[in-house]
């Protein structure tokens, strides 16, 4: 439910609807807009709660939120929410490039690559340090190390950071570390993780789980927002299909889809989202085409010897071209390229 206070309200007003809805075990967000202040209210709505409110001083209407998500949803919020990460701005209308390695593999790597997004005009450089695998086998990152590394390379060419963090217990170390928190597709519904990375102060990247429904995918925002973390960027990474030409298969229509029912910046991951290196720039120019407020990209020094996703990593010369061509979509679709 969405309270809607008059344009003359006093704070003594609004802090007693605030007040009245604490007591009634509920939450109340501001939502602070051009012509009013809205309050979403999120918990257990009993039936008396609207004319309870409608009686208070200072309240113009309460409005229902028919969708399950409330505070991802456009209903609350009709305007874009723009998501700072570090100096760049996420969403509102221009285009943000995130790009860099799977893993942090080596110190000297990590460098080079941040040099190459940056001077390709990339926004925000990538690099995991807990690794998701499918194999326990295979590499599971540097960690702390990792992390370590991926903010000297970040901070050696001006670019913010984002790294996944897997486990609640992690949440403060990659949070000292990095500016963007990820949280991944396998963990997307791991509702103690959200949890947590909401009581952070750090913006949160949630990629989609590969078997989720957009509506599911946005009840994994709420949990990020119920918690008073209003920073929340989506990504669509592919999800589960019968296709087996391509790793995923990258939902695009979902991109224009999240963007409609929910106020929340919506960028794409097309390495993931097909985990063919050749797939990607084809992948990330539909995105961008189709509405997608930036793309995240793998790209790697030496994509033959990548500790992780080398498949679907880019090589700095394919990267260089990918990113001039997303850039002549963006320009097309009139989607500035970010500035910072
Ligand atoms: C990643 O970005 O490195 C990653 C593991 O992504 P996803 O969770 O989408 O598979
Ligand atoms: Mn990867």
């Amino acid at each position: 439910m969405m309270v809607v206070m008059k344009k003359d309200h006093s704070p003594q007003e609004l802090q007693a609807v605030l007040d009245h809805l604490e007591g009634g075990g509920l939450s109340g967000h501001m939502i602070i807009g051009v012509e009013r202040k809205v309050i979403g209210v999120v918990g257990q709505i009993y039936p008396e709660l609207s004319d309870e409110l409608r009686a208070l001083p200072g309240v113009d209407e309460t409005v229902p939120i028919s969708r399950p998500y409330k505070l991802a949803s456009r209903e609350l919020r009709p305007h874009d929410t723009i998501v700072k990460v570090g100096d760049v701005e996420v969403g509102g209308g221009s285009t943000v490039v995130i790009a860099g390695q799977c893993s942090v593999d080596t110190p000297d790597q990590m460098l080079a690559t941040a040099k190459v997004v940056k001077e390709s005009g990339g926004h925000i450089l990538r690099g995991g340090a807990f690794k998701p695998r499918s194999s326990p086998h295979a590499f599971r990152g540097l960690v702390e190390e990792g992390l370590r590394i991926l903010a000297e390379a970040g901070a050696a060419y001006g670019l913010p950071t984002v790294s996944e963090v897997m486990d609640p217990r992690d949440v403060e170390v990659v949070a000292e570390h990095v500016d963007l928190l990820q949280i991944g597709t396998r963990n997307a519904q791991n509702y103690f993780l959200l949890d947590e990375v909401g009581n952070c102060n750090k913006p949160v990247l949630l990629k989609r789980g590969m078997a989720c429904s957009v509506e599911e995918w946005l009840l994994c925002a709420e949990y990020v927002l119920a918690r008073g973390n209003p920073n929340v960027i989506l990504c669509e990474r592919g999800i589960r299909t019968f296709e087996t030409g391509t790793r995923f298969t990258l939902d695009v229509a979902a991109i224009p889809l999240a963007k409609r029912l929910s106020h929340l910046p919506v960028v794409a991951d097309p390495s993931h989202g097909t985990g063919r290196w050749y797939l990607v720039e084809p992948m990330a120019m539909a995105s961008v085409a189709a509405g997608a407020d930036g793309v995240m990209i793998e790209v790697h020094p030496n994509p033959d010897k990548a500790l992780s996703d080398g498949a679907q990593s880019l090589t700095f010369a394919n990267f260089r071209r990918l990113m001039e061509r997303v850039r002549a979509v963006s320009e097309t679709v009139q989607r500035p390229f970010a500035c910072v």
